[in-house]
């Protein structure tokens, strides 16, 4: 049992008696206590490339560096710049993902189109992560045959799917294997699914990685561009499509992230040349 966190008014009636007030403000403490470590959260992230951005400019403003120093310097802080903007960018997601009224049933998103932009994506950011360390990822997608219908918002599927990719690609070695699949289910629900080969994730972290800024390995995350915010956009997206995530992971072998979409969001795509399709 969790303590419960009351607050008590005394009121006096005047002739002797009282009246007493207590009110549960467990939820409204815990709602308050969450709005502040998400502050502090946010005032950290962004704190730190501020920092370091603030240190190289002073350096170069004081120093005569060489040409070549100088380069090195202005790529870091560019480094720093972009990690800002990432963060940002991520704020607003969300922000603008806990405003707005859910997606209905009524637009339906192609799979094939969803898994040709991810493919496109993934393919441009594992050439992007593994330029200094050697050959990009071996990636592999499902044939693009008839793979259905999501309903949905697809901007916001997108950037479900796409996170679950850049997290695969960014955890998993040059050179190493990330495999999406798309299964369809006797029950008419499907699943999408990113399998990597990375360094796979203990149990006891399992249940928290959709929290905001959760990380299991800080300096890792940001080495590679984290914001830390990535999975908490996914959770959000995909609750607000009735669809659920599973997490598996073996250490030192790699983890597999599910999406299921359960049938009432799904539709087989209208047939090739179907006049009416968008
Ligand atoms: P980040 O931007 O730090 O990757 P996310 O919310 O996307 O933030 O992920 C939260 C944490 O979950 C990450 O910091 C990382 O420790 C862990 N994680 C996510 N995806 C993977 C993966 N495919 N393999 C290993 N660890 C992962």
């Amino acid at each position: 049992s969790r303590p419960v966190r009351l607050s008590v008014q005394l009121y006096p009636y005047g002739d002797g008696r009282r009246l007493l007030l207590a009110r549960d403000v467990t939820a409204q403490e815990q709602a308050e206590a969450m709005r502040r470590d998400f502050v502090a959260n946010v005032s950290h992230e962004i704190r730190t490339p501020l920092t370091v951005l603030a240190g190289f400019v002073e350096t170069l403003q004081t120093l005569q560096l060489p040409e070549e120093e100088r380069s090195r310097y202005l790529a870091l802080m560019a480094q720093q710049a972009s990690r800002m903007q990432h963060l940002v960018e991520d704020l607003l997601a969300l922000s603008r993902l806990e405003g707005s009224p859910l997606p209905g049933l009524t637009q339906w998103t192609s799979v094939a189109l969803l898994l040709r932009q991810c493919e496109d994506e993934a393919r441009g950011l594992s050439v992007a992560l593994t330029r200094q360390q050697g050959r990009p990822h071996l990636i592999e997608f499902p044939q693009a045959q008839d793979l259905g219908e999501i309903a949905g918002a697809s901007m916001e599927l997108q950037s479900a799917f796409s996170n679950l990719l850049a997290n695969a690609l960014r955890y998993t070695p040059a050179g190493k294997q990330v495999s999406v699949g798309w299964q369809q289910h006797a029950d008419g629900s499907a699943t999408f699914s990113v399998q990597d080969t990375g360094p796979g994730i203990e149990p006891t972290h399992l249940a928290r990685l959709t929290e905001r800024f959760y990380r299991v390995d800080r300096s890792r995350s940001r080495d590679t561009g984290g914001t830390g915010l990535g999975l908490a956009i996914v959770k959000h997206v995909l609750q607000r499509h009735g669809a659920t995530l599973e997490v598996r992971s073996t250490v030192g072998s790699g983890s597999v992230f599910s999406v299921t979409f359960p049938a009432v969001r799904l539709r087989r795509s209208p047939a090739s040349g179907d006049v009416n399709a968008p």
